[in-house]
């Protein structure tokens, strides 16, 4: 006899984890709820999708139903399956239940490498994932609802429970319903394309020990296994990554689909209102890049917008655009994704034209006339990473000033309004715009024309009264961002208002000394006109030609409300505006190839900040930074685990956990600021700089093309292709306690070094400097878990012989 689903199904199961409405802002579960604006194929088909249910009369009685996706397997020893009704001919979800006799399934899951697998071990202690469960829910657009269907309709010992069914319908069909609602664009945009190779397969399972977790194949991904939770920590919700790769089949070589069109010509007409709301409209050449035409494209924008209307090659289209909050959240995206379908396919390698009409309130208001844009990156539709040509022309209030990425005309005035256009030099990622009640400095200097705005007010949380509970506006997260560590201001603001402008002679003499030192160092900038704008916040962040500036950079150190250590004064004042400006060339000049490699783009730039600190006030000042990260990355999280061990730098986001939310910040600022100090020291400053001149002429660099190379600068044996430089310090984790004993006797230093604190497999050379006779060596040496022994013919007896931790990510144990 069969129980009642209500038994069998665990109490907590899916609802919990759904999408969590009560921890979304208002605005977005607002939206999540409307129903799409637009009639058209994709609205008809997203109807069918939102009223599919589970089928009573494909319920089936499964016994040890094995079947895997890639590497993960799913034996299914005892229970019941029952799929939804198909949509246009396909079978969407499946949902499954343990009968009640202990009934059981399982899941097994081995990641493919080591640092996976310690990933895999810190969420869950233990390195492979092999979980019982009783219940799980499925959304596939790959083909596996039809094939496993097809597979139990073929068995005569599967027996139909259309029962078993009804009572589980009855009790699960809106939960899978919602679930697949939460995948409801890419769901429209897979069955639409009708491209089962793309599809994907996710799996949300109610564990009998980890609880509710998700498992997500995608194809198209770069990482295309994900499996993670979702995780919570201060009212902020994580997607805790418990592990990330490369599916079996592309480790083996299977090529991933590439990008579906390219961009290019992108004009952007935009009014901004008195109100701060804009209407823009954006126009782009689109080209298929795909062998077979296309009539469904995906973009991304800024949830803070929506669209109006849109064309393809003159013709009317067809826009769906519903939030998909489980999958942006899985996938760490700021925009959100919405589709044009077009009346017609779109042939292919040749250019269509595409006009959307948007509307929304990117630009935000922080007090006393001063603005920000909030979603900087995403205030226009766009997709991936692509290089453009952008055309911008923004018509706004004529008190305001509108500065924007590109060489500019003169502004016209048009009765209240004021009109200002820009074009972009050289192919860019993306545009960005700022806009206030600025003053400025203008100035031409060895070929580039720089300008300089600061506001004339300082924004509500910085006067006096309110800074001592000042906290930044909350902004979208974007890649490029750099701020220092979160925390509540300690020490009281001095008396008065800050002038918002106190430094603005002193940044205008350090944006021309910063320019002036990276063209020398790295070569001229591609963009030559550049534009440093204040944003209220913590934070900095580098657009081709327009930088956004924390409004505090621009004030007297003497007035910041309150300082949480007394490196943000450095960071502030010295770091913040060399490291934005050196994003002009990593970042802007040079792209990475994926989000493993931003990692790169964010160590450049903020060792290039620290190159200059160092010319300006000398080493001493680039060993205090340098100290003050080493402490930062050795900080313990409350489970006891240092924040560096989150894991290997090119996971790039997924190191953000609610375990270690400040980890992905620390790994990629901190530790990637010290791997490229390690390189310096490894190449030598003559070699270190001429290969940084070299990667700066490149388009485009991923960390494997970083290491090919560095290794052409590098010295020689040991590690002459940096391999082990590489698979310890950025494929790898581990900060070791390095410990030196030596001895001279006989015209010879001999000794050993040991490590602690990192795994066995760790193998790193650690400097070592001798001094004999008036003179300074530096030796870099092995060491081990167990001692490694060293010798070194010294004629006189050595006076000093230590390790040097400012060249290397260590901690000297005594
Ligand atoms: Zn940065």
């Amino acid at each position: 006899m069969p129980s009642k689903p209500a038994k069998l199904i665990p109490a907590k199961l899916i609802p919990a984890k759904l999408i969590n409405v009560s921890r979304l802002p208002p605005a977005l579960f607002l939206l999540a709820s409307l129903s799409p604006l637009w009639a058209g194929v994709a609205a008809d088909l997203d109807q069918e999708i939102q009223h599919d249910t589970l089928d009573p009369a494909q319920c089936y009685r499964v016994i040890d139903l094995n079947f895997s996706k890639e590497d993960v397997k799913i034996y299914l020893a005892s229970g019941y399956l029952v799929f939804t009704k198909p949509v246009r001919g396909t079978h969407l979800g499946a949902l499954f239940v343990a009968s009640a006799d202990g009934g059981d399934a399982d899941v097994l899951l081995l990641p493919p490498t080591r640092s996976e697998r310690s990933s895999l071990a810190m969420f869950t202690n233990s390195p492979n994932l092999e979980e019982h469960f009783k219940a799980a829910a499925f959304v596939f657009t790959d083909g596996t609802g039809d094939e496993l269907l097809a597979q139990l309709q073929n068995n005569p010992a599967a027996k139909k429970s259309p029962e078993m069914g009804g009572l589980i319908g009855d009790r699960w069909s809106s939960v899978l319903v919602n679930l697949m609602s939460s995948f409801e664009t890419r769901v429209v945009y897979d069955v639409l394309s009708a491209e089962r190779d793309a599809g994907l397969f996710y799996m949300a399972v109610s564990g009998n020990t980890l609880d509710d977790f998700d498992i997500l194949y995608d194809p198209t991904s770069l990482d295309q296994i994900q499996v993670g939770k979702l995780g919570y920590r201060n009212n902020r919700t994580y997607f805790n990554t418990w592990t990330a790769f490369q599916a079996r089949s592309f480790r083996h070589g299977a090529k991933r689909r590439g990008a579906i069109y390219s961009l290019d010509d992108i004009r952007i007409q935009a009014t901004i209102q008195p109100d701060l709301s804009m209407q823009a409209v954006t126009q782009a050449k689109l080209t298929i890049q795909q062998p077979e035409p296309r009539s469904v494209l995906p973009f991304g924008l800024s949830p803070d917008m929506s669209i109006t209307a849109a064309t393809v090659d003159g013709h009317p289209a067809e826009v769906f655009d519903s939030e998909s909050l489980r999958s942006n959240l899985i996938q760490a995206t700021d925009d959100r994704q919405f589709l044009l379908v077009a009346d017609a396919p779109l042939a292919p390698g040749v250019p269509h034209q595409i006009e959307i009409r948007h509307q929304g309130a990117v630009i935000r208001d922080a007090g006393n006339q001063v603005y920000y844009v909030a979603s900087r990156g995403t205030w226009y539709p766009r997709t991936g990473g692509g290089l453009a040509n952008y055309d911008l022309t923004f018509r706004y209030p004529k008190n305001l000033s509108v500065v924007a990425t590109g060489a500019s005309d003169p502004d016209r005035v048009e009765g209240e309004w004021r009109i200002s256009h820009v074009k972009t030099e050289t192919p860019i990622r993306f545009a960005g715009f700022n806009l206030g009640y600025f003053r400025s400095v203008v100035r031409e200097h060895n070929g580039y024309r720089v300008e300089l705005y600061a506001n004339q007010q300082v924004e509500s949380a910085l006067t006096p009264k309110t800074a001592l509970a000042a906290t930044p506006p909350v902004v979208d997260p974007f890649p490029r961002r750099h701020f220092p560590s979160p925390g509540a201001p300690s020490s009281p603001p001095a008396p008065g208002p800050p002038d918002p402008a106190a430094r603005m002679d002193q940044l205008t003499g350090d944006l021309l000394a910063a320019l002036d030192f990276m063209t020398e160092e790295f070569g001229p900038s591609p963009f030559r006109n550049i534009a440093i704008t204040p944003i209220p916040g913590r934070f900095g962040q580098g657009f081709p030609g327009l930088v956004y500036l924390s409004t505090l950079a621009y004030l007297d150190p003497g007035q910041f409300p309150g300082l949480r250590e007394p490196s943000e004064e450095t960071f502030y004042s010295e770091l913040l505006e060399a490291h934005e400006v050196a994003h002009q060339w990593w970042g802007n000049a040079v792209v990475p190839e994926s989000y493993h490699d931003d990692w790169l783009i964010e160590s450049l730039a903020n060792y290039s900040a620290l190159l200059l600190l160092e010319r300006r006030k000398g080493e001493k000042a680039l060993d205090e930074v340098l100290d003050g990260y080493r402490a930062h990355l050795l900080t313990r999280t409350p489970a006891g685990r240092t924040l560096e061990s989150a894991g290997p730098i090119v996971w790039g986001r997924r190191l953000e956990s609610s375990l270690a939310p400040d980890a992905w910040r620390i790994v990629t600022y901190e530790k990637g600021t010290w791997i490229i100090h390690m390189l310096r020291r490894r190449l030598g400053d003559e070699k270190f700089l001429a290969f940084l001149r070299d990667l700066a002429s490149h388009r485009s660099i991923s960390t494997e093309q970083f290491r090919q190379l560095a290794s052409r600068y590098a010295p020689g044996p040991p590690d002459p292709d940096l391999k082990m430089f590489f698979d310890n310090w950025i494929y790898g984790t581990g900060i070791p306690a390095v410990k030196l004993s030596y001895t001279w006797r006989g015209a010879k230093l001999s000794g050993s070094l040991v490590q602690r604190d990192v795994d066995e497999a760790f193998s790193a050379y650690f400097p070592v400097e001798v001094q004999a006779a008036g003179k300074s060596q530096v030796y870099w040496l092995a060491a081990g878990s167990d001692p490694v022994s060293f010798s070194i013919p010294l004629k006189s007896p050595p006076t000093k012989v230590t390790l040097v931790d400012a060249d290397c990510l260590m901690a000297v144990a005594r």
